[in-house]
């Protein structure tokens, strides 16, 4: 009989046969770590720093930053903590990032386009990250949200590491970035699959609205794709892939991720012991064929309904 995911116990993530998966949480304040802790967290694989200030109309100080990310850094001691540099547009915007209007905005100056026409906040979060980082005993990652191109990740990374960041990558949420992540990952310690984005951006659907949701769903065998692309490119590279979308909480989509080459799953706390439970039950070579059968569909709907059918024939 299954044990119900409830009562599993925090243990490290892995599939059937041992082979670790990384389970992360998503976090937008330093609050909300405790409770990834008690949830088993193994530490943070998305924090989203604009959360902090969604209401402040001037950019934050470089202390106050500081204290924030000493707060998060200090919860997670000899863990992994990947903190996204300000992701401001869009669906975030920041008033101090974003003050032209846009007729596009999820098409426009946003994430590190926008910290980059303001290079001197950008500046100030790494040197706020980098003495947070010196106080903490917590492994830091920083990365970049919303990178398209290869020049973008090189200038983050480069730019990172002369505030002595020593682990710097990038988020793949553009599809331009997802095939060509051979030669982004060249120039990244990771990437972090931002599937929320990925999946806007390749369907062609704003997130935000309403009437194009059904097309907002990382099912769709187009994202997959996309997904494989990434993962068979840190694979040849020996480049860790992470998951940070919405998708890595739904534990049998979860399982398909890590068959496409995700190392690790970043997720909502609350949907750590499911996901936990799905990926135990399964081996590496099961995950490959459920990730086929979701390849193999025409749409996400076929996709979910082919794999659901396949893990139940599994034993
Ligand atoms: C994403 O796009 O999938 C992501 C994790 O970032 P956000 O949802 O904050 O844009
Ligand atoms: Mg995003």
């Amino acid at each position: 009989a299954r044990r119900s995911a409830d009562s599993a116990p925090p243990t490290p993530g892995a599939l059937a046969d041992g082979t670790p998966v990384a389970l992360l949480a998503n976090l937008g304040k330093p609050a909300d770590a405790a409770d990834a802790v008690v949830r088993g967290a193994e530490g943070v694989g998305l924090f989203r720093t604009e959360f902090l200030f969604l209401s402040s109309a001037q950019a934050p100080t470089i202390a106050q930053q500081r204290e924030s990310y000493r707060e998060l850094l200090a919860a997670f001691p000899g863990k992994k903590v990947v903190v996204r540099m300000l992701d401001a547009g869009a669906d975030k915007p920041l008033a101090f990032l974003n003050d032209a209007h846009e007729e596009n905005p999820a098409l426009g100056l946003r994430g590190l386009r926008a910290l980059r026409a303001s290079e001197d906040i950008l500046r100030e979060q790494l040197t706020a990250l980098a003495e947070a980082d010196a106080s903490t005993e917590a492994d830091l990652w920083v990365m970049a949200p919303m990178v398209a191109t290869v020049e973008e990740t090189v200038y983050f990374t480069t730019l990172a590491r002369e505030y002595g960041l020593k682990t710097a990558g990038v988020m793949v949420e553009i599809p331009a970035s997802a095939l060509l992540a051979d030669r982004v990952l060249a120039h990244a310690d990771f990437a972090s699959i931002g599937t929320n984005d990925l999946t806007q951006y390749t369907m062609a659907a704003d997130r935000m609205l309403g009437s194009v949701a059904g097309f907002q769903d990382p099912w769709h065998p187009a994202v997959l794709r996309l997904v494989r692309e990434v993962g068979d490119a840190g694979a040849r590279l020996g480049k860790p892939v992470g998951i940070c979308g919405e998708a890595a909480a739904d534990p049998l989509l979860a399982v398909v991720l890590v068959g496409l080459g995700a190392t690790s799953l970043s997720m909502a706390p609350s949907a750590l012991a499911d996901v936990r439970h799905a990926l135990s039950e399964r081996t590496p070579s099961e995950a490959r064929s459920l990730a086929a059968a979701a390849l193999a569909a025409d749409d996400a709907s076929s996709a979910r309904t082919a794999v659901a059918a396949l893990a139940a024939e599994l034993p």
